[in-house]
């Protein structure tokens, strides 16, 4: 048993994002002194709630959100009460929010506002931010500030590292975390929350978890490296979705940048001029560059299942488009590279050339040796598009947008990395948001919210992890709190 404790609460929250502010409010609007544990610099807390669209789901009926959620999860089925309880509190978020003196306003966003309008119950979804528009971190600084003008203490730079268990009962006492390299150990009266996010930054979890990739950075926050799962599982703790993430997406990573910056090309909206495609190491396109995924899912043969990325890829582009403008889309809504690192891209990608992060040759032949793809295969990828482009057909991918050909030289290169946006998986909980064992019996005492062990489990609708976030948190925190205090 451990007798020495440094700091304790009743609830102790480890992770400050939209789960760790849900569960530490709630639980404090319910009478108990909450911590929270945050392994990131003040400033930089907020995983990737900060950084994220902004945009969290108020679904607008209980029958209807679990029609939606049930169609979304397809095969991959959740247990029943999971998703009636889900169903149930993603319509109170509005609420819950109003009365906390948020202010939520709908967001109209055509394009992306239902992800998937065929499946029954898919008019629930309404979507819903905070502030004055969409982005910029607004919903995020109205979380901020119900956590900060509440007496609930932020330990910053102070990573949770393990669970402490009871050697006998197995419930959960407190945290043992990290701060100033010395081990500080948190005393939890009544439970511990955990809220720290997915494993976005863990390579070999990414390795063995994730399907088809071996290797995918992030747009959002690079402290979410799969903490809460190995803290989970060494108390005993069942995961479940680990293999569905938001992703992947295509975008480029560079050592000195710990999160990946979005090509303007790829985006589905944006139309530069001059000829761009995407190949693999056979030099070959692999897709429809331009395709707009469903959270880095495609449609194969009547299924959703997520994009090919056979790495390394790279995207060639002609000197009309380089020469267009910054090939980096810098609009600062969303995205840890934009939000918080705010990399100033050059206007004439000069900046990024000179760092190699960009290659240039003078014909298509030259460029493919730099990227160590075929020459004569790379020329015949070249000039098939070239050919799509003026019949006016991709007959190998169906692409429509961006229909220019590959023209002038000099050419471009730029290796693309699969990217995500989030993890879904982790340790799997019930419908109180206890944290559950294999045989589905409660780890006494452990909690969790958000999407470290979302209810995700196939397809996803934009803006479903804040909204569960909020649902999940809340629960959490209303079950930790009544429990009574082990000491
Ligand atoms: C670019 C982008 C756009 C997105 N847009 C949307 C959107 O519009 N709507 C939507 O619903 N979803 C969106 N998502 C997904 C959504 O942002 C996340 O799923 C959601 O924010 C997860 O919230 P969370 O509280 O579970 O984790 P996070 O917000 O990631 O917070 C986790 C926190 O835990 C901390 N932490 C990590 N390890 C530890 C540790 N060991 N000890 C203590 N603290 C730790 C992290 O530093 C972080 O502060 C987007 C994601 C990205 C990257």
């Amino acid at each position: 048993m451990q007798q020495h404790w440094d700091e304790e609460a009743d609830i102790v929250v480890v992770g400050f994002g939209a789960a760790g502010m849900a569960a530490s409010v709630t639980a404090h609007e319910l009478g108990a002194s909450v911590i929270i544990l945050e392994k990131a610099p003040e400033g930089e807390e907020g995983g990737n709630t900060r950084v994220a669209g902004q945009g969290y789901l108020n679904t607008a009926s209980v029958e209807s959100a679990i029609a939606y959620l049930t169609a979304l999860c397809g095969p991959f089925t959740v247990p029943e009460t999971m998703v009636q309880v889900w169903a149930e509190e993603m319509c109170l978020n509005n609420e819950w929010l109003t009365s906390l003196g948020g202010d939520p306003q709908e967001h109209q966003h055509p394009p992306v506002g239902i992800e998937f309008p065929d499946l029954p119950g898919a008019d629930c979804v309404h979507k819903f931010h905070d502030g004055p528009t969409y982005g910029y971190s607004y919903t995020w600084k109205l979380f901020e500030r119900l956590v900060k003008e509440r007496p609930i203490r932020v330990l910053y730079e102070t990573p949770g590292k393990a669970l402490i268990q009871h050697d006998t009962t197995k419930e959960i006492l407190g945290v043992r975390a990290m701060r100033n390299g010395k081990p500080v150990f948190v005393k939890a009266r009544k439970g511990v929350i955990l809220t720290c996010g997915g494993f976005e930054n863990n390579q070999e979890m990414i390795r063995n978890y994730l399907p088809g990739v071996p290797y995918c950075y992030t747009s959002g926050s690079p402290y979410n490296e799969g903490d809460g799962i190995t803290m989970a599982m060494s108390v005993g703790a069942d995961l479940w979705h680990m293999n569905n993430y938001a992703g992947p997406s295509m975008a480029l990573k560079v050592p000195e940048v710990r999160t990946t910056f979005s090509m303007q090309a790829l985006h589905y909206s944006k139309q530069p001029p001059g000829g761009m495609i995407v190949v693999g190491p056979d030099g070959r396109r692999f897709a429809d560059e331009k395709f707009k995924t469903r959270h880095g899912k495609v449609p194969v043969n009547g299924r959703w299942l997520p994009l090919a990325t056979p790495c390394p890829m790279w995207l060639i582009v002609d000197h009309a488009h380089f020469s267009a403008g910054p090939l980096y889309d810098s609009h600062p809504s969303h995205g840890w590279t934009q939000i918080v690192e705010k990399y100033e891209w050059s206007a004439d990608n000069s900046k990024e050339l000179a760092k190699g992060w960009i290659l240039r040759a003078d014909s298509i032949a030259a460029l493919a040796s730099r990227i160590d793809v075929d020459p004569q295969v790379l020329e015949a990828t070249v000039l098939r598009w070239n050919g799509a482009c003026a019949a006016g057909h991709d007959a190998e991918f169906g692409r429509t947008l961006m229909m220019a050909p590959i023209a002038a030289g000099p050419f471009y290169a730029v290796e693309m990395s699969p990217s995500m946006l989030n993890t879904q998986g982790g340790p799997r909980r019930n419908e109180k948001a206890e944290i559950v064992r294999p045989d589905g019996t409660p780890i006494p005492r452990l909690y969790s919210s958000g999407e470290l062990g979302s209810i995700y489990s196939y397809l996803y609708q934009g803006t479903g992890n804040l909204g569960e976030c909020l649902a999940f948190g809340r629960v959490a925190a209303r079950n930790a709190v009544a429990q009574s205090a082990w000491l």
